[in-house]
């Protein structure tokens, strides 16, 4: 086959092992920790999990700088655990769910706060608050087995920790989150899920380094230009 125009390169991540992982499509979760979801107005029991997307080249290895985004002056962080899938598919029950899991990484959900407390007051999709260029800073995939089940999770903005609780701390564990996903598309190999961040999210300013650690997993770092 050829194309009319140059086809796009395949975005991907750099594993444990060497050969890389190829990303798909981003899945994110909503408020799947009860004090971040509390720190943004909501009530942490009052709904399942919701789900939002960026596009795959918004992907950044962990170490690259990322430019201070277009059209905001509240660029913040989120700490999250990414899932990366090695098989897909549909109507994944909770107690097959970890075994479509490839492996795991550490993750920055960048955020346009200011775009998306206009979006959601204006009843507005996210996307340009959520899906920029450069949102998805991404840690090195390590394949799954070692992740303790009560991992801490931190953020840290030049040393100083924002961030702090532990993977146990989920209202929607992985496997759940997965079967409710490929309840509502058919899930695939290379997609990746950042599954939501803990309280304590805040602003990035040019200069600031930013570095989300998940006990287990190498963290993913990044300096904000
Ligand atoms: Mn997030």
């Amino acid at each position: 086959m050829t194309f009319v125009i140059p086809a796009p390169t395949q975005p991907s991540l750099p594993t444990t092992l060497g050969d890389r992982f190829p990303v798909r499509r981003v899945f994110c979760v909503g408020r799947n920790y009860a004090d971040h979801a509390r720190e943004m107005g909501h009530d942490p029991n009052a709904e399942p999990p919701f789900y939002f997307t960026k596009p795959a080249d918004a992907v950044v290895e962990s170490g690259s700088p990322v430019a201070y985004p277009p059209a905001t002056r509240d660029f913040h962080h989120e700490a999250e655990l990414v899932v990366a899938l090695g098989r897909g598919g549909t109507d994944i029950a909770e107690a097959a769910a970890l075994s479509h899991v490839w492996g795991y990484a550490t993750g920055n959900d960048l955020t346009r706060r200011d775009l998306q407390a206009e979006a959601k007051a204006a009843r507005r999709p996210w996307d340009m608050a959520k899906g920029f260029d450069c949102s998805a800073v991404i840690g090195l995939l390590h394949p799954a087995g070692n992740l303790p089940a009560n991992a801490a999770i931190r953020c840290l903005v030049d040393g100083k920790v924002t961030q702090a609780a532990h993977l146990s701390d989920m209202i929607w564990p992985v496997s759940a989150i997965i079967a409710h996903l490929s309840r509502l598309v058919t899930l695939a190999a290379g997609d990746l899920i950042m599954t939501g961040t803990p309280a304590g999210v805040g602003p990035l300013e040019r200069g600031q380094t930013c570095r989300v650690e998940i006990e287990g997993l190498t963290p993913a770092t990044t300096r904000i230009i």
